[in-house]
């Protein structure tokens, strides 16, 4: 792990047994993640994308250590500069972590206890964490609502006296109180209107910049994904299956799944004609994918024995773009606008 990365996923894995009968026996798994393998540079935001239930949160969560992972790494840098391997460290041990690594979550009102005033709740992680107390907390929860865009008049107010936007915002200054290194960013924007995500997308595009920060930003939107992220990489039934650069995945996908998401994508110049790809069928069950490559029964291309019958392995096609596709190089798929 180079000194550039900040995070470094290996091979990881969460199963999640299936327990049935009055005893309760374990009698199958749900492969949420199986194998995910992906690198995050200092200062760059990774978008992770992909359908509902296709894993993405649970890769989030088991970075945090939230989750117990059934297998694999999670090379951490931390801010002295030391290599520890979260999936390894003992819960005690991943507490200090977690002033360093945070979360935003999805649905600000729900993640908001409607009980306590914004001051409490921004000033929570500070005074947990032992950073400040008393007129010391109260100027740090005033900086950190200017720095949101919130007014630091409005701090002895509660959750319901906001509007989802302004809750969001709430989220992101506890997630920044104790001055994170990586942010995990789940589904930030998906709760809020059209016209709010645009400003919570530019609030964190500003803090990332100004602060230095990093983001893994998990989204089921590519058109949310492309705006804040420098790279993406897209999941399907527990696995990335294409990663590259956000402006080399959306003007040329070389998976198939990429390709339909990217055709949801509306462009730019609403005068260029999109041609979207709606897939037919169900995502597969993690409990019970199907064999060969997971997204065949889904595929327009599936025309190939090896399709149905072995696991592509996601590989480096072009530099810096990874795909998991026995195609990749016939293929000529669609990009946005394309
Ligand atoms: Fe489609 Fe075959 Fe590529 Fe899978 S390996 S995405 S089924 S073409």
């Amino acid at each position: 792990m180079s000194d550039e990365y900040i995070l470094e996923v290996n091979n990881l894995k969460q199963h999640f047994p299936i327990r049935t009968g009055f005893l309760q026996r374990v009698t199958g798994h749900i492969k949420a993640v199986d194998g995910v393998s992906f690198a995050v540079r200092r200062n760059e935001v990774l978008g992770l994308v992909g359908e509902s239930g296709c894993g993405k949160t649970t890769v989030g969560r088991t970075v945090l250590r939230l989750y117990d992972p059934t297998g694999g790494d999670i090379w951490y840098r931390t801010a002295s500069g030391e290599r520890v391997n979260v999936a390894q460290l003992k819960l005690k041990d991943v507490k200090p972590l977690r002033r360093e690594m945070r979360m935003i979550f999805q649905d600000p009102f729900s993640s908001l206890n409607p009980r306590r005033t914004v001051k409490d709740l921004i000033g929570e992680p500070l005074l947990i964490q032992k950073v400040a107390k008393g007129k010391a907390l109260e100027e740090r929860v005033a900086a950190l609502m200017t720095e949101v865009g919130l007014d630091p008049n409005y701090m002895e107010r509660y959750p319901h006296e906001f509007s989802g936007g302004q809750r969001q915002r709430i989220g992101i200054a506890r997630t920044l109180s104790l001055s994170p290194r990586l942010i995990i960013a789940d589904e930030p924007v998906s709760a809020l209107d059209v016209s709010v995500q645009a400003q919570v997308l530019n609030l964190l595009q500003s803090l990332k910049d100004e602060l230095g920060l990093t983001l893994l930003f998990i989204a089921h939107d590519l058109s949310v994904v492309e705006h804040i992220s420098d790279r993406i990489a897209v999941m399907y039934v527990g696995k990335i299956v294409e990663m590259a650069p956000s402006e080399q995945l959306l003007r040329r996908p070389l998976h198939p799944y990429a390709e339909a998401l990217v055709s949801a994508v509306p462009p730019a110049d609403p005068d260029v004609k999109t041609q979207r790809i709606i897939l037919e069928g169900d995502v597969p069950s993690p409990a019970n994918p199907p064999p060969g490559c997971v997204f065949h029964p889904r595929c327009r291309y599936a025309n190939h024995d090896s399709c149905r019958t072995q696991e592509p392995v996601l590989e480096e096609i072009e530099p810096g773009h990874f795909v998991a596709c026995h195609l990749a190089r016939q293929l000529s798929l669609a990009g946005i606008g394309g």
